[in-house]
């Protein structure tokens, strides 16, 4: 796939119109931002337009301000507003931050139009419009009105046909359109796990249900080598295959689909592993009392909270011997400490695959925060913040904000 970056670009005397994502956390009562993560993701790609002598005109959603209601049923602006972010944004980038209390209003259009090279407008979140999800043409073109360039920079939101991160590109030419850095990232680092012919390439696949990652093992089935499956989803191909599972979490319905999926791994030569034994508890507790078992043999009453030694141990020898790696979803209830070793020990594992020369991406809400907690975030090769873009991503779906610029 080829696509024009930020990289390439000279900026100079150019007002840059950057899709970012700023749908940061805030604290419940100050508003204060809680996680600047996001923030940061976005500063190379300002940093480099505003070097080159350009200008930033900055425009992102913040939560869902027309489905998130406040009680008496109007819209909640102190809550979504942009502007908690305009101070730490100003600390980071060292630079003054304009905001726009509207992002399609006169006043938006009278500061983006004399915006300065070197000079950074941050636009009110684009979710005050239904618009915005909508897609709505008359609304991106009016969009596009703030720059002479786009740059989208947001992965996050790529699945998203919206008008900021999709349609509005109709209103640039192939020129004046591109990547910024953290999505020409994003997008590179997962082609390389897609579209790379080292073998072996293993996928670890975990979380809570099978239900969420139906299409993402259709598609790895037809490119992995090892599919290693831990975490809550397991236990519905266990009982599928007439395993007793006890009150671990089965997705009766998806049975058949479970015993379909095997089928199609044998048949594809894809080895599909199962974790064969799990720590069981006897209730969802951080305090409960835990054991081992075999995960097809789970006594009534309890249920697999994670996976156990000899499943570490068979996903390890795996690990170890892969060179493309993709992880994505826990292998046990990791948030609690009880249940938290399968999943650090194959972040471990992973971890020193990486540093024998693997390449390894690491994605999903819940395995990031899982790498983080370890401290194993630097010992992999790329952490992925997309979440749903980048699952869509490797479902095999084309994701609407790549092919608005790349084609
Ligand atoms: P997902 O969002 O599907 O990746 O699921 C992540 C969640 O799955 C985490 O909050 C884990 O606590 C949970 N999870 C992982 N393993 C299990 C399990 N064996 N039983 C119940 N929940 C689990």
């Amino acid at each position: 796939m080829n696509f024009k970056t930020v990289d390439s670009y000279n900026f100079s005397g150019k007002r840059a119109l950057v899709r970012v994502d700023f749908n940061v956390p805030l604290d419940k009562k100050t508003f204060a931002v809680a996680d600047d993560t996001r923030i940061r993701g976005a500063l190379p790609t300002i940093k480099k337009i505003l070097s080159d002598g350009g200008a930033v005109v900055l425009m992102s959603h913040l939560g869902r301000p027309l489905k998130k209601l406040k009680e008496d049923g109007t819209v909640d602006f102190e809550k979504h507003t942009l502007k908690h972010v305009v101070k730490p944004l100003a600390v980071l980038l060292g630079v003054e931050v304009k905001f726009a209390t509207d992002c399609v209003g006169d006043e938006a259009f009278a500061l983006s139009s004399s915006l300065k090279a070197g000079e950074v407008l941050l636009l009110e979140n684009l979710r005050f419009y239904k618009e915005e999800e909508k897609g709505d043409a008359g609304f991106s073109e009016k969009l596009a009105k703030h720059g002479d360039v786009y740059v989208n920079d947001a992965f996050g939101t790529a699945h998203r046909a919206h008008a900021s991160t999709t349609i509005v590109a109709n209103y640039f030419t192939a020129e004046n359109k591109m990547f910024g850095y953290l999505m020409a990232d994003e997008v590179s680092n997962a082609n390389k796990v897609l579209n790379s012919t080292e073998k072996p390439f293993t996928a670890i696949l975990g979380g809570a249900k099978v239900s969420d990652k139906i299409l993402l093992i259709e598609n790895l089935l037809n490119k992995a080598d090892n599919i290693l499956i831990g975490g809550g989803m397991a236990y519905t191909f266990f009982k599928a295959m007439g395993g007793k599972t006890g009150n671990s979490l089965v997705e009766d319905d998806k049975l058949e689909l479970a015993l379909q999926l095997i089928e199609k791994a044998q048949e594809k030569n894809v080895n599909l592993l199962l974790p064969v034994d799990s720590v069981v508890a006897d209730k969802f507790d951080a305090d409960a009392n835990s054991s081992i078992a075999d995960s097809n043999a789970i006594p009534d009453g309890w249920m697999g909270l994670d996976i156990a030694a000899k499943a570490v141990y068979d996903f390890t020898q795996v690990i170890l011997s892969s060179k493309i790696i993709l992880w994505n979803g826990p292998m046990g209830v990791f948030e609690m400490e009880k249940f938290q070793n399968g999943t650090k020990e194959i972040a471990k594992a992973i971890a020193a695959a990486t540093d024998s020369g693997a390449f390894s991406l690491v994605g999903g809400g819940d395995s990031v925060a899982a790498v983080n907690k370890f401290q194993l975030a630097d010992k992999v090769s790329y952490v992925s913040t997309g979440g749903g873009a980048m699952l869509e991503y490797f479902e095999g779906k084309e994701l609407p904000g790549i092919k608005a610029i790349a084609g």
